[in-house]
């Protein structure tokens, strides 16, 4: 259903306020107790709202079998307004990418990758002559609303024999193009402690509870270098996928009081049909489990992913901001989770999207069967 110029009414926040929201050309124009208005009025009465919810790492254009699905599979019937694209396309394929993604009713966004074809194959950064600085500086000239970031795979099966010598190409684009950089972390090489001293503040790791060696746990504990990326201000992101993502490490870190800054999925058609990942929500879902707050599960898929990748305009319910929103209700029902290890358990509390508001359309949500 088409809405531009509405008010929700006594919308209930994750802070448990109630507001008139009044939304007109698709922007947020106030917030207040009550808002008179003759515009249409939309209620959901005690169904959450929060900002849309941003999912920064997935896989979202399908031109190489590898990794690869569609927006609107993994988008808006999900509850998520806004999908970034991390690392498919780079320099030589992000043109047919930027075409494919024009008629989506999700938003898309893309993290170039550092290789120039994309995750062609799954060691697109063994090969150093597929870094190429002309291309990807002209690829972030023509789609500057487009390319909101840089991405580099730095793990073995990736980088074949080309050592740390890829991020460090990595952090002097980013210097010329200006943008966020996303890391993905496996095994090594490249060694974590590399990675954390070569990363910058606001510079983002994904994939950080991988049950792997080379992950953020040793002997049962946190590694040093993990305390040192928090230090240095460098954002962690769930980026679950299919083998990114274990309860246990993510608890041993809960219990070290080392949080996400962000909640991300790493979906692609293969884990969104057989799982382990599904739908963003899921993911969510699983650190709610671990025990992180409602509003720190929202906040790391809506204000903390919009700061990390600079989209001001989105991410909060605010004055100002673009009107997309994501409504959901908290149901108290047993929900299996299962993580990349094949470890299942049983939570008993879940979030669940019911209605989505992306780009001046409503839509109302089937049931997810996660
Ligand atoms: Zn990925």
């Amino acid at each position: 259903m088409q809405v531009e110029n509405y008010v929700i009414k006594q919308a209930r926040l994750i802070n448990e306020q109630r507001v008139d929201i009044l939304v007109e050309n698709g922007i947020i124009q106030d917030i207040a107790e009550h808002i008179e208005s003759s515009y249409e009025t939309v209620n959901f009465y005690d169904d959450y709202v929060s900002a849309g919810w941003i999912d920064i790492h997935t896989h979202c254009f399908d031109k190489f079998e590898i990794y690869g699905d569609q927006p609107d599979l993994i988008g808006y019937p999900h509850g998520v307004c806004t999908v970034v694209d991390a690392g498919t396309a780079g320099s030589d394929t992000i043109d047919e990418f930027y075409q494919q993604a024009l008629s989506a009713k999700t938003r898309v966004y893309s993290l170039l990758n550092i290789s120039s074809p994309g995750i062609y194959a799954q060691d697109e950064l063994a090969d150093l002559n597929r870094l190429n600085k002309e291309a990807i500086l002209k690829s972030c000239q023509k789609y500057p609303d487009f390319i909101v970031g840089l991405k580099a795979r730095m793990s073995k099966s990736v980088l074949g024999d080309s050592g740390n010598q890829p991020l460090v190409f990595a952090k002097e684009m980013q210097k010329l193009v200006n943008l966020p950089i996303m890391v993905h972390i496996g095994t090594a090489p490249s060694v974590l402690e590399d990675v954390v001293d070569m990363l910058d503040k606001d510079d983002i790791i994904t994939h950080i509870f991988n049950p792997k060696d080379n992950g953020i746990v040793k002997n049962r504990d946190l590694k040093a270098c993990v305390f040192k990326a928090k230090e240095k201000g460098i954002l962690l992101d769930v980026g679950h996928g299919t083998d990114s993502f274990s309860f246990e490490v993510a608890k041993i870190a809960f219990d070290k009081n080392v949080h996400v800054d962000i909640i991300s999925s790493d979906i692609y058609f293969r884990n969104r049909l057989n799982g382990p990942v599904y739908n963003l929500v899921t993911t969510m879902n699983k650190l709610l489990y671990i025990g992180y707050m409602l509003e720190e599960v929202i906040n790391a898929v809506t204000k903390n992913a919009a700061k990390a990748l600079h989209f001001n305009n989105l991410g909060e319910i605010a004055i100002g901001k673009i009107a997309d929103f994501t409504v959901f209700k908290m149901c108290s029902k047993d929900i299996k989770l299962m993580d990349s290890t094949h470890l299942e358990v049983k939570s008993h509390y879940y979030i669940q999207p019911t209605h989505t508001i992306v780009k001046n359309q409503l839509y109302q949500l089937e049931e997810e069967k996660s």
